[in-house]
């Protein structure tokens, strides 16, 4: 490669003016060519179902297997995306079909209101014949005495009228929708029945199954009728999968497939569609002047003022609110917004060029959590908001939601604070208080007894598998674990090994050994004893260890090379549809036989290329069982170890749309590759240990003219914008993009809330909800200095892995480039008065060139490298489902010198001091021959260790008396008895424990190969086929200042 050396110690540097000067030899990667305009595909959609009327009775229990058809649009793929429910018109006819037969109760059409209405999300007022001025669904519901919240009410159950199985595939209004695979035979997968609830006023309420029962959209009023249902909304509705940003309109150079910019116009724009006045706001009346920080005023010019990366770690931009909301809004690590100023209009972010989505963490662990017990769940009763600290009072009686604006009456029990035993008043009652907390969920959440945890492990035991001896470890892992899995005495365990054949194994109480039953038919999988494979685990749990202990001994002398995944998942799938839980598969190859079996896809030679890599799917057996998982509540994790090609582009599907997670641990190998066994082995801990959700749906709701329409992470979207998640884990991450359909003009205040139904491994029903409130602004400046550049990157990032998929990775190169050609472009002309010269940007923005650069050097992304394909999945994988802050250390290492770490700003914790040195900027101009450096990559740590680094380091923290004698592979620091092997100890030690997942430590020599790795991390400099920054900002300016 043509990197440069490392600048000899006190030699001249051969930094960036050295090595990033002019524009390259190389020529430029990028080349800015005209984006393709992927408008999404706009979908019909359906009615929701949500009935969310609670009543406090127990719904009848019914298989939880079906899904109710009208609620449809069941959206699929990578990023998965729906056009925002828009007409209201159709509820109503779908929900209230004839009952099922066993239906004991005759429900009666809805009189009075409809609990189907669209989502706060959705208006869609084209679409949309309303009265003026009436989003309040409450204008017109005939007696607003029978909207009173009653929890109490009389209530007849009935199994539900709606979802005939036979409508399903019958019209466009019925069929459940799958945006990606279109295919007609997934439909059954996801048709649920549900319950009707028969209230005492009359209405009909409709407890669909857990999809629905989070509680879904507006519960409100009877709506016009729209003579014409079908359309919802026009195509131009629909988003582009990339922000107006991407859309180039004037293509620098090449490639030739730009569509004009006129077609990328928001059909929707601002709408003529006027809201009823907030009225008093005690929010809104507290707004005051406030200002930024003066730094966050400042215009840079990036090419002057190089060095902008912070010493520290980049804090999120504070909202600009006033302190008293601010003080209660949500923690930015568990929601956060790309723009913490949210422009008023379409058009204002258009102008932008910045793309607009939150990014969520919202089942992360947390030190504190309130939790609150209480038979009253206060919601919205038009658009089913939980109550929460941004709403405000009309007096004691009365709270206006901030989604939707209803006027809600305050429930009387919850005129009674628990915390301060006080009467009167509801605005201290802790909901009120906490942006962030969990409900216990009455029965009404439920549409069955919550889930027992179930645990089922499918192992690859082919002969390649044996080979790789990763069944010590795993086995071993789990006898360690076992008393630790989250669960109950419900929690029941079951094993299937897999090679050619599919092998059971019976642990039935009182067995005086393991059974093993081998079914031989992959063709068409049966599961033998079904009622003694999937068991109680304190009741077989010395079975269970014995089995855990034999198994890896069983198949040593195995001869078999083949291996039935496609079949072993069939059957794990088939074991555990009567209850869902967690299915682990440990796959070693390539599936060669059966369902599912795949082939080679990979051409070495083409690995550099950003063109004609496989990136999608070879197959959909791996979504379809996805999806059936995720009807029955399972999720899939997959743990590959592999040394060949495995094509996770087919494989991770079976993860992804099961709301699973992918593990990657390639030429795993029990003697060969000893860091892969310890780092297998310490994320199998935290895997089997960290928390869990079962059977768990998410919503996201946000205020009225806002829509959501575009969600990225692993789950399957069911009936247009609930998220499945049979599992939910408090590692994973998520991001959706919005748009502003609507015009804020009338309202200073927006807010988003995210509500987690779950089944703890407890058994409890939970509902953990998040609500983050932001400011809406009127001038493209302010939306510029709310800007929140690692929000914006990690968008960017999930939006480019869709791209790459649809389009190829050289499209989503250039339309990461180009977001920030245009935005930066849009800065110039719109808010600088005088055309400086330079590349200005506003203090927002400054790290916005570096963080792309970066990400174009990703794995996910980058060209011109040896990059194994499986390798590369995997890193877009982790994009999708990583938290931001691991998303962003793995795009932007932090980098730290450790040769001299002091005391000096460390942090103590439990008697613990870490030392917290410097960041410093990725570029080898900041390293030097004396020193040591650590790179911290996310899950990855390289510790660099210059030649003539100090003797001190070389005893104290590596225990070598010389650097010849560093091993060439060293994977753990000695802990010596010294203050400085403490320290870096501390500090390493400190920086594992911040994230889930297990970074191998290397210590890197000069001669290393691992040097190249880091060195590939310095994106400040130029590789062989990428830019370094300086000239990445040459290029940028050029184009903004053409
Ligand atoms: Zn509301």
């Amino acid at each position: 490669m043509s990197q440069p050396g490392i600048p000899a110690s006190g030699g001249a540097s051969t930094g960036l003016q050295a090595q990033n000067g002019a524009a390259s030899a190389s020529g430029s990667p990028y080349t800015n060519g005209p984006v393709q305009n992927a408008l999404l595909s706009s979908q019909v959609s359906v009615s929701q179902g949500y009935n969310s009327q609670l009543t406090g009775s127990y719904p009848h229990l019914i298989p939880a297997k079906t899904l109710n058809p009208v609620s449809g649009q069941s959206n699929s793929g990578s990023s998965q995306t729906v056009s925002p429910l828009s007409n209201y018109q159709r509820h109503g006819q779908a929900l209230y079909g004839p009952p099922v037969a066993s239906h004991p109760v005759t429900p009666s059409l809805h009189s009075g209101p409809s609990p189907q209405m669209p989502l706060p999300t959705s208006q869609n007022p084209a679409a949309t014949p309303m009265p003026s001025g009436s989003f309040l669904p409450g204008a017109s519901v005939p007696s607003p005495s029978n909207w009173q919240y009653n929890y109490l009410s009389q209530t007849n159950h009935c199994p539900r009228a709606s979802s005939q199985p036979t409508m399903t595939g019958n019209t466009n209004l019925m069929s459940p929708q799958y945006v990606s695979s279109g295919d007609t035979s997934l439909q059954n997968n996801v048709v649920k029945s549900g319950i009707i609830s028969n209230t005492n006023n009359g209405s009909m309420v409709v407890h669909n199954s857990y999809d629905e029962i989070e509680g879904g959209g507006f519960l409100a009023t009877s709506q016009p009728t729209n003579k014409n249902p079908t359309t919802s909304r026009s195509v131009g509705y629909s988003y582009p999968s990339l922000p107006p940003g991407y859309q180039n309109t004037t293509p620098p150079s090449s490639t030739g497939t730009g569509i004009p910019p006129s077609s990328l116009n928001y059909a929707s724009g601002p709408q003529a569609f006027t809201q009823t006045p907030l009225g008093a706001n005690h929010l809104t009346a507290s707004m005051s002047g406030l200002s930024l920080h003066p730094e966050g005023l400042r215009v840079i010019n990036l090419l002057q003022e190089r060095n902008m990366l912070p010493s520290t770690p980049l804090q999120p931009p504070v909202p600009n609110l006033h302190e008293d909301i601010q003080k209660l809004n949500c923690n930015p690590e568990l929601f956060r917004c790309t723009l913490t100023s949210i422009p008023q209009t379409q058009a204002l972010l258009n102008k932008a060029k910045l793309p607009l989505g939150l990014l969520l963490h919202p089942f992360k662990d947390l030190v504190q959590l309130p939790v609150v017990t209480s038979s009253t769940i206060v919601r919205c009763r038009s658009c089913r908001t939980y109550i929460n600290p941004f709403v405000s009072f009309l007096d004691q009686r009365r709270w206006k939601c901030n989604l939707c604006y209803r006027v809600n009456d305050v429930p009387e029990e919850f005129m009674y604070n628990p915390l301060t035993r006080v009467y009167g008043e509801p605005h201290r009652r802790p909901e009120v208080q906490n942006a962030t907390i969990e409900f216990m969920a009455p029965s009404e959440y439920m549409l069955r007894p919550p889930q027992p945890p179930v645990y089922l492990f499918v192992f690859d035991v082919s002969h390649n598998a044996v080979e790789t001896g990763y069944l010590n470890s795993v086995c071993q892992s789990l006898l360690d674990n076992l008393d630790l899995l989250p669960g109950n005495t419900r929690t029941k365990i079951g094993f299937i090994t897999f090679d050619s054949t599919i092998h059971f194994y019976s642990l039935q109480e009182g067995l005086s050994q393991p059974q093993m039953l081998i079914v031989s038919d992959i063709e068409d999988v049966f599961i033998p004893m079904p009622e003694n494979l999937l068991v109680n685990l304190n009741e077989s749990k010395e079975l269970v260890q014995d089995l855990l202990k034999t198994l890896p001994q069983m198949f040593t002398k195995t001869l078999e090379t083949q291996s039935a995944l496609g079949p072993a998942l069939q059957a794990a799938f088939k074991l555990m549809s009567p209850t869902g839980g967690r299915m682990s598969v440990f796959q070693t190859q390539l599936p060669t036989l059966g369902v599912g079996a795949l082939k080679p896809r990979e051409e070495p030679n083409q690995r550099s290329s950003a063109k004609e890599i496989h990136l999608t799917p070879s197959t959909d057996f791996y979504k379809k069982l996805a999806l059936d998982c995720s009807g029955q509540q399972v999720a899939v994790d997959l743990f590959l170890l592999s040394g060949q090609y495995s094509d996770l582009a087919s494989l991770g599907c079976i993860s992804r749309y099961s709301a699973g997670s992918v593990y990657y641990y390639p030429s795993y190998h029990h003697q060969h590759n000893p860091v892969q066994v310890q780092k297998l082995q310490k994320e199998l801990q935290r895997y089997l240990t960290r928390k869990i959700g079962f059977e768990a749906v998410m919503r996201i709701r946000c205020t009225k003219g806002l829509s959501i329409h575009t969600f990225h992470g692993n789950f399957f979207v069911r009936s247009t914008d609930l998220l499945s998640l049979p599992n939910v884990n408090p590692d994973a991450g998520y991001a959706v993009q919005m748009s502003v359909e609507e015009s804020l003009t009338d309202t200073q205040l927006v807010s988003f809330q995210s509500a987690l139904l779950y089944t703890s491994s407890k058994g409890e029903r939970r509902i953990r909800v998040h609500t983050l409130c932001l400011p809406v602004v009127s001038t493209l400046n302010e939306v510029f200095l709310g800007a929140d550049v690692q929000a914006i990157s990690g968008l960017l990032a999930n939006m480019a892995v869709d791209r790459s998929v649809t389009a190829s990775l050289s499209d989503a190169r250039d339309a990461l480039v180009n977001a920030v050609i245009d935005s930066l472009s849009a800065y110039r002309s719109s808010t600088l008065s005088n055309q400086q010269p330079g590349l200005m940007v506003p203090f927002s923005l400054r790290l916005f060139p570096l963080f792309v650069l970066a990400l174009l050097k990703q794995k996910s992304f980058q060209t011109g490298t040896n990059a194994r394909l499986d390798e590369r999945i995997f890193a877009m994988c982790q994009v999708k489902n990583q938290p931001l802050v691991y998303l962003m250390l793995t795009t932007h290492p932090n980098l730290y010198r450790v040769d001299n770490l002091s005391d000096e700003g460390a942090i103590s914790i439990n008697d613990r001091t870490i030392p917290q040195p410097p960041i410093l900027q990725l570029s080898v101009e900041k390293l030097s021959r004396d020193g040591a450096f650590l790179m911290d990559a996310g899950s990855v740590l390289m510790l660099w260790v210059g030649r003539n680094c100090g003797q001190n380091f070389l005893s104290q923290v590596l225990g070598v008396e010389n650097y010849a004698l560093i091993p060439q592979t060293m994977t753990d620091l000695p802990e010596l008895d010294t203050p400085e092997s403490a320290r870096t100890i501390a500090f390493i030690s400190w920086l594992r424990e911040q994230r889930p997942f297990y970074p191998i430590l290397y210590v890197i020599r000069d001669e290393s190969p691992m040097k190249a790795n880091f060195l590939q991390n310095m994106v400040e400099d130029r590789t062989e086929s990428a830019l370094s920054y300086y000239e990445f900002l040459l290029h940028i300016q050029q184009q903004v200042n053409k």
